[in-house]
């Protein structure tokens, strides 16, 4: 699961015969898109990163909407993945929608802070975007799942890990199923996941009970906030 750290090179492309200056966000292909551009000292940039985790169908999507819509000086990552797009998704925002030949090569290329498998679906961060945050001193979201959020746990043992959790396992299995979005195999599956994933609550910095999605996101916005700590400069900038 660990990614061979290799840097690549990932100079943005110009913008050939346009005469003007090229938009890092959307000339350049996504490969380069998620690149990270220079070597980050993980020391620098970890202490204001914030990971939202929690069982699917806990509501960690709503929460993400309304924090889109309300909040959105909040920047959130956002995760590749192999998952066929649902109604309303938009590539490059609520995802970036790739093939598995592409998901594979961001994993060999150590481009993803970390990935996971779920339900058949490969998802996974794009390390570049989050470090280029982080280096700016600014901080960042990620919404995963467990296994990506243990990841992030080792990797960067200062993140803050949320765990949002339901009012009760009969209110979790209501949502899960009553989403309606799912096949029955796929539902059999992930209620299996968030038994597992409930457990894990103690593994977390802190619990958010999603009784209201409004109160839940106010209760995430304030952590966000009190994660932004002490001044970060990248190490490339050190004396
Ligand atoms: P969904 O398919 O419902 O959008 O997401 C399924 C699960 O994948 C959710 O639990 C979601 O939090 C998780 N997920 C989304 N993006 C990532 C990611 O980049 N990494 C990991 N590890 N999990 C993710």
């Amino acid at each position: 699961m660990t990614a061979e750290h290799r840097r690549p090179s990932a100079s943005p492309s110009p913008t050939r015969g346009t005469g003007r200056t090229p938009d890092p966000l959307t000339d350049q292909p996504l490969r380069e898109r998620l690149a990270t551009p220079y070597e980050l000292s993980i020391d620098c940039v970890r202490s204001r990163l914030t990971v939202l985790s929690g069982p699917s169908g806990v509501g960690k999507g709503s929460v993400v909407a309304v924090l889109r819509d309300q909040y959105p000086d909040i920047w959130l990552s956002v995760s590749v993945t192999t998952r066929r797009p649902r109604p309303g998704e938009i590539d490059g925002v609520h995802y970036h929608f790739v093939d598995r030949a592409m998901f594979e090569e961001l994993v060999r290329a150590g481009e993803l802070l970390e990935w996971a498998e779920y339900a058949g679906n490969l998802y996974g961060t794009p390390r570049g975007p989050v470090m280029r945050r982080l280096a700016q001193g600014l901080p960042a979201l990620l919404e995963i799942d467990l296994q990506g959020a243990r990841q992030v746990r080792a990797a960067m043992p200062d993140a803050l890990l949320v765990f949002l959790a339901p009012p009760s396992w009969e209110e979790l299995k209501r949502r899960l199923i009553g989403r309606g979005t799912e096949d029955p195999e796929t539902i059999r599956r992930r209620l299996e996941l968030a038994r597992e994933e409930l457990d894990a609550e103690p593994e977390f910095d802190h619990t958010i009970v999603n009784h209201s999605v409004q109160q839940a996101t106010e209760e995430l916005v304030r952590l966000i906030g009190s994660s932004a700590r002490t001044p970060v400069i990248p190490s490339r900038h050190r004396g």
